[in-house]
């Protein structure tokens, strides 16, 4: 079953370089972005290039279609249209949100709107080669639903459920997915569809996506998910961060005063996750006698107002705010957005991290922090696998590759070869 429908419009920060950087056709690209019409004499101006350079270089993205003229405010009577503005429809990205359970594919223009989208049970434990010829079988049969073709598409975005070595894109020591360490997942993606593959782990596309919908143009931000599992994707000086191995933000394993001695499946005691999880708030919600097995039951019992779930869910607040608390300081974000499953539960879980980040951080570093439930929730994972395509086809260097096929562009990152 596939769906279509109509999305926020979203973008990503525009580029920090400086003016005498943006020199290509790339660079001039990464300035209309917004989908701001603007004359070459205002794109003169914000890259410093004479004007027989920008035109040249507006020649150049009008014949790839990545821009459009736009008739002017004021006739002309007869002149050609001087302004420019992106062409959002001039290529589509393919978007997978591959979860432990639930996938989803969606075909999305240059601006992350859907413009087709299918999603069924699919169990991530079944190996690499099972999903991911369900996720090409799939995103074929969407491209062919909106009459694109696989020449139309600029880039494909996947999200997994797992740390991802995002230089190479696989998976490395996934603890729910068995057979896909060390899985090289854009080769295998490059054998059916021929062009660049950007994988990156659920947490990481989520905060690209909730700041896509929500806080465009936010340099500083972070997104925490709050599930099975607990895990934070990290926006600073507008670019995700990864760390070395890919696993920055992996704060479900730093480790709380209050739980001293309860014991985290890593092996270590008094970790994050084994006491503000969903599973962890359910376990200790089932000691005292109620019933609650998962992370769906404690957001049932906080629904139906049941206090002690109500008072469990704030101290986990308290303890994720413990951890951010940490983080800001580090970081220092000007938004923090709670999403994941147990996210469903607002404002108490939220109270209970502002409680904690609020009192313990030093008051400049909370003066502007917003601490915000997410707003793209579950739409969060599916939009990021977007911008994640998304930028890297926009960027300079996808650009000036021309999204010719097979052909990337030089210096690419290993996960973006091309096997053709
Ligand atoms: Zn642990």
């Amino acid at each position: 079953m596939s769906t279509a429908a109509t999305r926020p419009t979203a973008d990503a920060a525009p580029t920090s370089a400086p003016a005498s950087a943006r020199t290509g056709a790339g660079e001039l690209f990464q300035l209309l972005r917004d989908g701001v019409p603007r004359t070459r004499a205002e794109l003169a101006k914000s890259t410093g290039l004479a004007r027989s350079t920008i035109a040249a270089r507006v020649d150049d993205l009008m014949r790839m279609g990545l821009i459009t003229p736009v008739a002017d405010a004021v006739s002309t009577g007869g002149r050609p249209p001087s302004q420019f503005a992106l062409n959002p429809a001039a290529k589509v990205v393919i978007a997978a949100d591959i979860g432990a359970s639930h996938a989803t594919v969606a075909i999305t223009d240059l601006t992350g709107a859907v413009l087709a989208e299918h999603e069924e049970a699919l169990d991530v434990a079944v190996g690499p080669v099972q999903v991911l010829t369900w996720l090409v079988d799939n995103a074929t049969a969407l491209l062919e639903a909106t009459g694109r073709g696989s020449g139309h598409v600029a880039a494909i975005g996947i999200g997994l459920p797992g740390p991802v070595e995002h230089s190479t894109g696989q998976p490395v020591n996934p603890p729910i997915m068995p057979g896909w360490d060390r899985f090289d997942v854009p080769a295998w993606m490059q054998q059916h569809l021929h062009v660049p593959v950007l994988v990156d782990n659920d947490v990481n596309i989520m905060a690209l996506g909730e700041r896509a919908a929500a806080w465009p143009g936010t340099d500083h931000f972070m997104f925490v998910k709050i599930a099975t599992g607990i895990g934070c994707g990290i926006i600073s000086g507008g670019a995700l961060q990864r760390g070395a191995q890919g696993i920055a933000g992996d704060i479900g394993h730093v480790r709380v005063a209050r739980g001293a001695d309860v014991p985290c499946h890593c092996g270590n005691l008094g970790c994050l996750e084994a006491l503000a999880s969903g599973p962890a708030i359910a376990r200790s919600l089932a000691a005292r006698g109620l019933e609650a097995a998962t992370g769906g039951d404690v957001v049932e019992l906080v629904t139906r107002g049941n206090l002690d779930a109500i008072q469990a869910v704030r101290q986990a607040g308290r303890d994720v705010g413990e951890v951010l608390t940490a983080s800001v300081s580090l970081m220092n974000p000007s938004v923090i957005a709670i999403g994941g499953s147990m996210a469903r539960i607002g404002e108490h879980l939220i109270a209970g991290v502002r409680e904690v980040v609020y009192t313990r951080s030093m008051p400049l570093a909370t003066k502007y922090l917003s601490i915000v439930q997410s707003a793209a929730a579950d739409r969060a994972a599916i939009l990021g696998a977007s911008m994640l395509a998304v930028e890297h086809a926009l960027s300079p260097e996808g650009v000036s590759g021309g999204f010719r096929l097979g052909a990337p562009a030089g210096g690419r990152r290993p996960s973006e070869r091309a096997l053709a």
